[in-house]
This record gives structure tokens, sequence and C-alpha cells, in this order.
């Protein structure tokens, strides 16, 4: 069987673009939009063909990956790729939406005639460069196997969580994983900004969690970037970051929960996007305390 498809990437941004590339490398026939078009200009060098507008890129695409900021702007991207959309292309939605914009989407691929896969991922920028992703999906078993060559192409596994995209399962489970990812990013900053109020080398305090149970990769590649001033590129920007904590503090209190740590960490990003920190890497959020 020909595993060679054509795909549309709407949105090239930090995890976009590296996706494309993957698909590329991966021999698929990749045609690529974004709002901002210089950022598919890198992408034509490596051989995609660069679309005018959502519509063209969907033009003849068997399967359309969107990876966008947030829900709003699938929808928005999405309608203005109607035109060009062939009633039974695969949809792989891999930008990290809220759990009630989950049936809305799934809404929106029934009107189109798509067959829907929700698939956030886990795993940021680097990751994502080495096709390195962990997928997130839930989908129609008939339509596993047409997605599959573009999900083993930007990611190392995928978890199926589901047969219904509309239930929400992957989503779920994404918003699970990303409060983590907060909290462990915003820690970071904190451990960094009190060992400095204190007096205390955070080198010391590494030195205290060596090799122990405490240790974590994360929070010393986050802690570097604060340390060493990598802010930019961010991996996960802040303003990318806000948008997650926010959804998932409502995800939590749809459910009559309050998560005061997630609420914290919102606040947090909030503060550092207003001192015009929202590009930076989410590490940023050390500044909020100041
Ligand atoms: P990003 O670099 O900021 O990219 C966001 C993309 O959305 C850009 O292509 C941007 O276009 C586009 N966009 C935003 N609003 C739009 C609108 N109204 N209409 C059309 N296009 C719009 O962010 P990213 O880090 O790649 O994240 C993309 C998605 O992946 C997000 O949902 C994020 O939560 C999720 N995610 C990110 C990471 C990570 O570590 N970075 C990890 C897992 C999942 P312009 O370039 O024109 O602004």
């Amino acid at each position: 069987m020909d595993t060679k498809l054509k795909v549309a990437v709407l949105g090239t941004g930090i995890m976009g673009a590296a996706m494309a590339r993957n698909l590329l490398r991966a021999g698929h026939e990749v045609s690529v939009w974004n709002r901002d078009a210089a950022k598919t200009e890198p992408l034509a060098a490596e051989g995609a063909r660069r679309a005018a507008s959502p519509a063209d890129a969907v033009e003849a695409a068997g399967l359309v990956l969107t990876m966008l900021y947030d829900a709003a702007a699938v929808q928005e991207v999405m309608r203005a790729a109607a035109p060009g959309l062939r009633p039974g292309t695969a949809w792989v939605q891999s930008t990290t939406v809220g759990i009630p914009d989950v049936p809305a989407l799934a809404g929106l691929a029934r009107e189109l005639g798509l067959d829907l896969v929700e698939a956030p991922v886990s795993g940021t920028r680097a990751p994502a460069e080495a096709g390195q992703l962990l997928v997130l999906a839930a989908g129609r078993g008939d339509v596993r196997p047409r997605v599959a060559p573009v999900l083993d192409a930007i990611g190392a596994r995928t978890i199926w969580t589901g047969q219904d995209p509309a239930e929400g399962s992957a989503t779920r489970l994404k918003l699970v994983v990303n409060s983590w990812v907060i909290a462990a990013s915003n820690a970071a900053g904190e451990v960094v900004a009190l060992a400095e109020a204190l007096g205390v080398d955070p080198q010391q305090f590494l030195g205290v969690i060596d090799g122990g149970g405490l240790d974590l990769p994360y929070l010393r590649t986050k802690m570097g970037l604060i340390l060493d001033g990598e802010l930019e590129p961010a991996s996960f920007a802040v303003d990318t970051a806000r948008k997650d904590a926010h959804l998932i503090v409502d995800a939590a209190a749809e459910k009559g929960l309050k998560l005061d740590g997630a609420e914290a960490y919102a606040a947090r990003l909030d503060r550092v996007a207003e001192q015009g920190r929202g590009k930076q890497d989410m590490a940023a959020a050390y500044y909020a305390g100041r």
C-alpha cells in the first residue's frame, strides 16, 4: 500500500512547522498555510508547497492537519478552508483546545464531511523537531490506518484514548498532562526566584536534589533557560501556556473542582504577558513575582 499522502498543514508556528518538516522528511507531499506567510518560507525551501489561503492548502489534500493557537482559530481557519475540502478527507486536529470546544469541532467536521481525529500532542519544540512527540488520539478504528503515516511521522508513539473524537478523551488527557507541565515550569521559576532572594546559589539547590527522587530533567531545563537568559526563542510560549492554564482551570471548575495552584500559575503567566513577555518561553513566569 502506498503510504505517501498529500497533507495540508494549517498553522506553521513552533509546533506546526516542525511537524510539516517531519512530514516532508517522511516523503509526504505537504502544502502549508500560515496566517503570517513569512513562517512558511523556510518550509518551501524544504519542499513544501506554500498555499495562498487555507482553501488553496487543502485543495487535493487527503489529510488536513491543524496546529493553530486555539479552538477559535481552528474554527476560523477550517471555515476558510471549506471551499477546498473534499468530503471524506481525514482531519487530524492537534491544536490544544478546551473540553467544551471538542464537540463543537466534531460538529464542524460533520458539517464539512470530514473524518476527524482528535490528536493533541505531548512534547515541545525539540521533540517536535525530532519527530518524537507523543500523540494522544481519539478517532474511529477505520480512520486510524489512514492517519497512521502522519502520526508516525510527527510522533514517536500514539496513545489511542477512544473511538469517538467528539467525547474529548484525548483532550482530557492532554489537559491533565499540561497541568503538570505548567506546574513544573512555574515551580522552576519560583525556586530560582526564592533562591536568589534568600542569597542561595541555585546550583547549590540542584546539588541537594541531584540524582534523587526530587530531581527532574524538566526542572533543570527550565531553570537553565532562566539562569542563562535564554527565554527566546520559546519552546512553549507564555501566551500559549496561559491559554492552556486557563483551559485547565475552566475544565476543573466545570467539574466543581478548584485548582488553586493552576489558578495561581495562570495568573503568573498573565502577569508576565502583561510585562511584554508573551512570546518568551513560559519559564519567563520567573519574572511574575517582581
Ligand atoms: P505558535 O508558535 O504560537 O503557533 C500558533 C499558530 O496559530 C501560528 O501559526 C499562528 O499564526 C496561528 N494562529 C493564531 N491565531 C490565529 C488565527 N486567529 N487565525 C489563524 N492562525 C492563527 O504556538 P505553538 O507552540 O506552535 O502551539 C500551537 C498549538 O500547539 C497550541 O494549541 C499549543 O497549545 C499546542 N502545543 C504547543 C506545545 C509547545 O510546547 N509549544 C506543545 C504541545 C501542544 P501566526 O504565525 O500568523 O501568528
